[in-house]
């Protein structure tokens, strides 16, 4: 692995841009679509997810784009990935435990004035909305079983990444950090505020680092040497070291990934794809596995193609 040792000064990987104050949440979130009957080649590594997990929550996310509302565990990981991201703007020996559980309360005001979140829709009252704030803090202390922030000097934060590959296929998303040690070698690392999958179950998270690291690797040439997912919740690390082979794959599977979508818009046919994800899912009402309707896509009088269940 990638030593955690004290990194060169910050620097910015050629080509793309942090972007101040964007939220982890948002990290792969929802992309600019110019149109709704015009489909931009371009994926995130959320709505590829989407895609593979459910093509009609693809379509209600990224074509619809219908507002979900936001959960309270969704948006306290929002919340600690801001406190993550801002413990970093301290002087490395003050980045303790004690002064990130300090950086909460700040961190929520920015995060609910960022994205407009209103705390009467979250919670029932006050003593709900204290107690939730403080739930905060076992990840935070997870965090720094985990790791040592003092001994870390990231070279980015929250970064923004884009590249376009051959054939025109945009795919971007952001990095909730990359670390560059004195040798030039790249770690990218993921915080998770859920638990880590069980064994066997680790594809999905890391199909989103090895998105990321191809993404880097076309815009600096350099294979990053390490992808690391920080499980918050469960207190786990899963590191990886992603090859040529591994990430020319997850080029040709993104290529693939976005024929279908292209096919599925062609035809109009966004199939449901039921699972226990279901349960978690804003759109059920408007789902015909669960004897909804959708709405007409957006540009189209009608809903053409079959959307069974
Ligand atoms: S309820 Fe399930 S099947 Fe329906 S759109 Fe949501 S994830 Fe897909």
């Amino acid at each position: 692995m990638v030593e955690p040792t004290p990194m060169p000064a910050p620097a910015t990987v050629a080509g793309v841009a942090p972007l101040p104050g964007a939220s982890g949440l948002l990290a792969g979130g929802p992309v600019p679509w110019p149109a709704a009957s015009v489909l931009a080649p371009s994926l995130s590594p959320s709505r590829a997810g989407d895609f593979m997990t459910c093509p009609l929550l693809y379509r209600f996310r990224a074509i619809d784009r219908i507002p979900e509302k936001p959960s309270k565990a969704a948006v306290r990981g929002t919340l600690v990935h801001r406190v993550l991201e801002e413990l970093f703007d301290l002087p490395a020996d003050e980045r303790t435990l004690p002064a990130a559980a300090a950086m909460v309360p700040a961190a929520w005001d920015s995060v609910r004035s960022q994205d407009e979140i209103s705390e009467a829709d979250l919670f029932e009252d006050a003593n709900e909305a204290q107690a939730w704030l403080t739930s905060a803090i076992p990840l935070l202390e997870a965090y720094f079983r985990l790791e040592d922030p003092r001994t870390l000097e990231p070279a980015d934060r929250e970064l923004r990444v884009e590249t376009t590959l051959d054939g025109g296929l945009v795919l971007r998303g952001f990095i909730d950090r990359v670390d560059r040690n004195a040798a030039g070698e790249i770690r990218v690392v993921d915080y998770k505020t859920g638990k880590a999958p069980r064994e066997g179950y680790e594809q999905k998270s890391l199909f989103q680092m090895r998105f990321y690291a191809l993404v880097l690797w076309r815009i600096t040439g350099t294979l990053p040497r390490v992808l690391q997912l920080l499980y918050l919740g469960s207190e786990d690390t899963i590191r990886y070291t992603p090859t040529e082979a591994d990430l020319l794959a997850t080029e040709r599977k993104v290529i693939a990934l976005w024929a279908a979508i292209e096919r599925a818009h062609e035809s109009g046919d966004w199939r449901p794809s039921p699972s226990r994800l279901c349960d978690w899912c804003d759109h059920k009402v408007r789902c015909p596995s669960f004897g909804g309707t959708p709405p007409p896509l957006p540009g189209r009088e009608t809903t053409p193609g079959p959307i069974s269940g």
